[in-house]
């Protein structure tokens, strides 16, 4: 039997009025020199956010004497001279968690939740351990149930389904795959393909939870669908929501997802509808459910492992997330969740956001995903003219593809085929090359789309999806975004004044001078207030020069700017209603039966 067995921790919600948790960490054989690390970012999430600022304190003991710990960079804690046949180093520590979002941590009177990778310190060297954890509740505390995927450990301590006690996981790769959410939680599970799915709600709703799961239910199944007859690659799976007044979110774990979402975007008792709230959440669960495949197991090799120090560049996220955002819709028509007109409506939004930003015109969604560190991740005022969404642009890379493998193949190909490809080849984890993918494609559809996918990928032109959509029976055609004249602002109320939150490279306010930051003061020597700009724009014309005075750093200018009519950046997707039995077949394979 080796000596190093296993890694101990416990986790309590020690204080939950400070929002702390404890946590000792407990490993047998210490060596002089050994080094216990917190992730510096958490997979799914493409920053550093350096998550060793919430711990508070932390001492370390070997066999009951104390013993002295050092940092040794900002992640790292290392204790010296262990003295010869030392038996273990136990470190106790505290993390501060009031971060409600579902990255970090957060802990009150109410609930707690958290990410292994904000709680526990990983122990160099020793990754590939069993690493046990027991989950213990606050004290006095005897309503509150675990949701968790992390895997009950057997025997004595261990935890029973949905209690605290002992979990196990295979290795600290797992450890932190597996986030863990306790209170007073509402409960509803179903199947799919014969595997538990659980749904736990921490919150106060009144989610129709008969509604909720039966949707989910279809929805989970067309996502499985796609990959073939099994079922789908784990043994359960868990959705973990938060519901708050106002909130989005959601991160994929391999089992399990984490959301984050406004109460009122949940069905209620009695609603007949599916509203458009209802229909984003949908999505959002859908989308994190196709993670459990595309960037859980189908993985960039770059993150094959992770390094969880420091960035991990690739150029794929465009693949990950991209095609990801595009699946998520698609499984909700196909499931019949949403109508063909409610999804080409979903579409054509998507077309019309990433038709806005001048920054399509200067970055590749290639660029975009290696940067996703310090660009998409970290976006300022100047983001629609410097930054291409990875995630909206990379769904109309997934759609040009598909579509043209349809048209190419008569029906018989489709980006479907690409998926069950890199889910036979990549599906164990083992990474794919950040140039495989023009290989890839043609093996999965012995169709040459490779000019488009280069284009698409690392070109920043825009996609031809109007001729693409055609063959499909799909037309596509621009429309003035909104009534008014433009300004070619994005603004914000900042109390009773009006900011300019963005200025469109380009643009009126560009032209004339004005800047993020800028607080619009008059129009025409009149003052504008909070709620009343759109007012006075409807009684001016496209092309007229109006007088804009303005403060910066509480200095008053004036200046001139020249209205532009609305730009024509609203897309509109529209079935063709009278088209040849074969399109509409064609149409039929891709987005369902009316
Ligand atoms: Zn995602």
């Amino acid at each position: 039997m080796s000596v190093h067995q296993d890694i101990r921790y416990t986790i309590t919600p020690a204080d939950p009025a400070a929002h702390l948790f404890e946590v000792t960490l407990e490993a047998d054989a210490p060596e002089t020199g050994m080094q216990f690390v917190l992730p510096a970012w958490i997979p799914g999430s493409y920053m550093v956010r350096e998550f060793a600022r919430n711990v508070v304190w932390l001492k370390a003991e070997i066999d009951g004497e104390p013993v002295a710990i050092e940092k040794r960079d900002k992640h790292t804690w290392v204790v010296g001279r262990v003295p010869g046949g030392a038996k273990t180093v136990r470190l106790q520590y505290a993390v501060y968690a009031w971060d409600l979002s579902v990255r970090c941590a957060h802990l009150d009177q109410s609930h707690g939740f958290f990410n292994g990778t904000q709680v526990f310190l990983r122990v160099v060297g020793r990754e590939a351990l069993p690493h046990r954890v027991r989950i213990d509740a606050p004290a006095g505390v005897r309503d509150w149930t675990v949701a968790t995927t992390l895997p009950e450990a057997s025997g004595r301590g261990g935890a029973k389904r949905r209690g605290f006690g002992w979990y196990v996981a295979a290795d600290y790769d797992a450890l932190i795959d597996h986030p863990v959410e306790m209170g007073r939680l509402t409960w509803a599970s179903f199947d799919v393909r014969g595997v538990t799915h659980d749904f736990a709600i921490n919150g106060r709703h009144d989610c129709d939870l008969e509604r909720l799961t039966a949707d989910l239910a279809k929805a989970c199944e067309a996502q499985c669908a796609l990959f073939g007859d099994e079922p789908p690659p784990f043994a359960r799976y868990l959705f973990m929501l938060t519901v708050v007044g106002e909130g989005y979110g959601g991160l994929e774990h391999r089992d399990s997802t984490a959301l984050l979402a406004s109460r009122n975007d949940l069905p209620f008792v009695g609603m007949k509808e599916t509203t458009e709230a209802y229909r984003g959440f949908l999505g959002l669960c859908s989308h994190e459910y196709f993670h459990a495949w595309n960037v859980k197991r189908i993985k960039p090799a770059a993150f094959a492992p992770y390094d969880l120090q420091q960035e991990n560049y690739t150029r794929l996220l465009w693949l990950f997330e991209g095609f990801t955002s595009y699946y998520d819709d698609l499984a909700l028509v196909r499931a019949g969740l949403i109508t063909r007109d409610e999804y080409l409506g979903m579409l054509a939004k998507t077309i019309s956001a990433v038709q806005r930003g001048a920054g399509r015109t200067l970055q590749s969604v290639a660029e975009s995903s290696f940067d996703a560190w310090i660009k998409y991740y970290r976006q300022d005022e100047n983001a629609p003219n410097a930054i291409v969404s990875y995630y909206a642009k990379g769904s109309l890379v997934a759609l040009a593809l598909d579509l043209a493998l349809r048209a190419k193949s008569g029906g018989a190909k489709s980006l479907d085929d690409l998926m069950r490809l890199l889910w036979s080849r990549y599906g164990d984890g083992s990474g794919v090359p950040e140039s495989a993918l023009p290989a890839l494609m043609r093996e999965a559809t012995c169709i040459d789309v490779s000019r488009l996918l280069r284009q698409a990928t690392e070109g920043c032109e825009d996609l031809p999806l109007a001729k693409l959509l055609r063959p499909l029976g799909v037309s596509l055609s621009w429309e003035a975004d909104g009534d008014l004249p433009s300004i070619g602002a994005k603004l914000s109320n900042e109390g009773e004044s009006i900011k300019l939150a963005q200025v469109f490279a380009g643009g009126p306010a560009h032209a004339a001078g004005l800047s993020a930051g800028d607080l619009l003061v008059a129009l025409d020597g009149l003052r504008v207030k909070a709620g009343g700009l759109d007012a006075r724009l409807a009684r001016m014309q496209p092309g007229a020069a109006v007088s804009v005075h303005a403060f910066r750093r509480d200095e008053l200018f004036e200046t001139r700017l020249q209205l532009a009519a609305p730009s024509p950046t609203k897309a509109k997707l529209v079935e063709d209603t009278r088209v040849a039995k074969s399109v509409a077949s064609l149409r039929e394979a891709w987005i369902g039966r009316r």
